[in-house]
């Protein structure tokens, strides 16, 4: 099959690539390199079956040329991390959200199935966890910033149901919890690669606001595995997933496990949240993805524990450096 995947050179754009071009799949990749990178992909180039498209999904002839004769979608360009969303509003909501309505537009009358990428930004900060796909969203004021990711995740999801109606698009929407892994870039605010990289490097662990807060992570190639076990599944097309790891752990705890995981001398700093992020930020407390869903339909379950993602971070980055 030949496959696109926007946003391809991105953190888990390029772990599908891998997992696709390993199938067997011809796969040609879009992306505007803004977070994704072509160090990233730049394994797989003597790959005949392999193609990187320089663009933006913005331009709409380019996305038009890249779809042509295409039997599959994975629409996963995006502009994502919470620091990036607030350094720069405008892009981010822009390509957000009419990205994704050209992809969808052209896809639908093709009527090429199409994975998108949701997040678990969609819930906010309902307090009621674990989320299931049905959980309420919770979002603060419009004129935060820091909800519009939220926002145009969402009216991205309600793009794809209305397609689907009106013409047939055939999709399926995985909702990614806190994905971490070999080749994420800590420099859009993740933290688990901000850790591992400061750990490496002997320097201080910044542990924002008291550290309580609490996150589950999921190993990229997991998050990979749950991507392909529903969209290849006819059952669960038109249907939304929570894709997500095991084993919720607070900032604090993650800190101190990449500390003694990578055997560093680094210590932990606390910085209030005033002075990690702009005025009027608010962090989300707790994030717990319920999967039983994907679970029940695919068998899906993650396989790697919360040491293995690190100890792999840390490989990738020490090969690296
Ligand atoms: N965080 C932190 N130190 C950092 C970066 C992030 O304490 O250097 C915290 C952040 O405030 C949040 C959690 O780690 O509570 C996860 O942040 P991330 O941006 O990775 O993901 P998200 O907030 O989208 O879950």
């Amino acid at each position: 099959m030949k496959f696109l995947i926007t946003g391809g050179a991105g953190f888990i754009g390029s772990h599908l690539l891998a997992r696709l071009l390993e199938r067997g799949d011809e796969v040609v990749i879009l992306d505007d390199l803004s977070t994704g990178s072509k160090k990233n992909v730049e394994r797989f180039v003597a790959n005949s079956k392999f193609s990187l498209i320089e663009g933006s999904m913005l331009e709409r002839p380019l996305l038009a040329k890249v779809m042509d004769g295409v039997d599959g979608l994975f629409h996963l360009g995006a502009a994502l991390g919470v620091k990036r969303i607030l350094e720069r509003p405008l892009e981010s909501l822009i390509t957000n959200m009419h990205g994704t309505e050209v992809v969808l537009e052209m896809a639908a009358k093709k009527k090429i199935r199409t994975f998108i990428a949701s997040t678990s930004e969609i819930y906010g900060k309902n307090p009621v966890q674990p989320l299931t796909e049905n959980s309420d969203r919770v979002l603060g004021s419009p004129l935060l910033v820091r909800w519009t990711y939220s926002e145009a995740k969402a009216i991205d999801e309600s793009l794809a149901v209305i397609y689907g109606q009106s013409h047939g698009l055939p999709f399926v929407i995985g909702r990614f919890f806190n994905t971490v892994g070999p080749r994420q870039t800590g420099a859009y605010g993740m933290v688990l690669p901000g850790f591992v990289r400061s750990a490496l490097k002997g320097e201080p662990l910044t542990v924002y606001g008291d550290g309580s807060q609490s996150r589950v992570f999921c190993h990229v190639e997991d998050a990979v595995e749950g991507m392909m076990s529903v969209y290849f599944n006819d059952k669960a097309l038109g249907d939304v997933f929570n894709i997500g790891g095991e084993g919720e752990i607070t900032i604090k705890a993650l800190a101190e496990l990449v500390i003694e995981e990578t055997g560093s001398s680094s210590t932990i700093e606390m910085v209030p949240y005033e002075k990690a992020y702009a005025k009027g930020f608010e962090d989300t407390m707790r994030r717990i993805p319920d999967t039983s869903k994907i679970r029940a339909l695919t068998g899906w379950k993650p396989k790697n524990s919360l040491q293995q993602i690190i100890r792999d971070v840390a490989s990738q980055m020490k090969a690296d450096s």
